[in-house]
């Protein structure tokens, strides 16, 4: 059994004031309360306590707390993993109460450069071949945001050109694609690399009896792979009954990101993700209550009291 939570919070953290009002704790200041994934940390923290001071009679447990989840999920992908003997497990990191995520998507990070030749625009601009141009083509006719169910794509940056008067030369271009299906995320990946390609056919020109086509570079990385555990498994079946016995009424989820658990399942450690009681992560305004830290850490204990 192994049981994972992440130390970092994005930012601005650093030096976070708690403060408990109500029974709900919130951040006083200018900063995030950090339950991302705080909340998580002293969930299984109290919950092995409280096995320990029950005695309750329980098999292996590992806990891994990773660092820099939030900036690509990289304590997770360079961890050790012969360190583990756990098969099977939970990430406490989702929003809510009584949730458990069992799917999310993979997704390709991708870096596109477009070189194209630079000229005076007003002067000789039939010397110029124009970087801005293609990528524009490129993106017009690319299929982005929702593409279905499971898979989104986006254009989230663009840079390039010097001046008004240059031909621009130079175009940088950075985007993502993510689905639950790692054969529709290469299909959206290619697609997208494809209209990059087709638009620099289509801006391929001749130059002083030169044919010149603008040269396109890619640079493609899977950030994550896509996780998918199924509602059959034994991970989700003891989640199930733990929470039954203690009349919660867990419900499933599909996540919309990456977190920890995409890691551990391509490393053969069947992982859900449970809530945590979080609520407006990454703002602010993030807080959670006492009451539903409580509710989550009974649900361990009793996971770990069946396992
Ligand atoms: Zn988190």
């Amino acid at each position: 059994m192994l049981f994972s939570v992440h130390m970092d919070t994005v930012e601005p953290g650093g030096q976070v004031e708690p403060t408990l009002r109500d029974g709900v704790f919130y951040s006083a200041g200018e900063t995030v309360l950090g339950a991302d994934d705080k909340a998580g940390i002293a969930e299984v923290i109290e919950a092995l306590e409280v096995v320990r001071e029950e005695g309750i009679s329980h098999g292996p447990i590992e806990v891994v707390i990773t660092i820099a989840e939030e900036i690509g999920l990289v304590g997770a992908k360079h961890l050790d993993y012969d360190m583990l003997n756990a098969k099977r497990g939970y990430a406490l990191d989702t929003e809510g109460v009584d949730w458990m995520v069992l799917q999310a998507p993979g997704a390709n990070h991708i870096q596109v450069e477009i070189e194209g030749i630079a000229a005076h625009a007003g002067m000789t601009p039939e010397l110029g071949l124009s970087a801005i141009q293609t990528a524009a083509l490129a993106i017009g006719q690319m299929r982005l945001g929702r593409i279905d169910q499971e898979t989104t794509a986006n254009i989230g940056r663009i840079e390039g050109g010097v001046a008004r008067n240059i031909v621009p030369q130079n175009v940088a271009i950075v985007g993502e694609a993510r689905s639950h299906d790692p054969l529709k995320l290469k299909e959206q990946t290619e697609h997208m690399l494809q209209c990059f390609e087709k638009a620099a056919d289509q801006m391929t020109c001749t130059i002083d009896g030169e044919q010149l086509r603008p040269k396109v570079s890619v640079d493609v990385h899977a950030d994550f792979p896509s996780m998918s555990v199924s509602e059959n498994s034994p991970v989700v079946a003891l989640a199930k009954s733990a929470a039954a016995n203690l009349g919660q009424n867990l419900k499933i989820r599909l996540g919309g990101g990456g977190s920890d658990a995409n890691i551990f399942n391509g490393h053969g450690v069947e992982m859900i993700i449970l809530a945590t009681g979080m609520t407006k992560v990454h703002t602010h305004d993030e807080y959670v209550s006492v009451v539903d830290m409580v509710r989550v850490t009974e649900l361990l204990v009793e996971i770990i009291r069946q396992s």
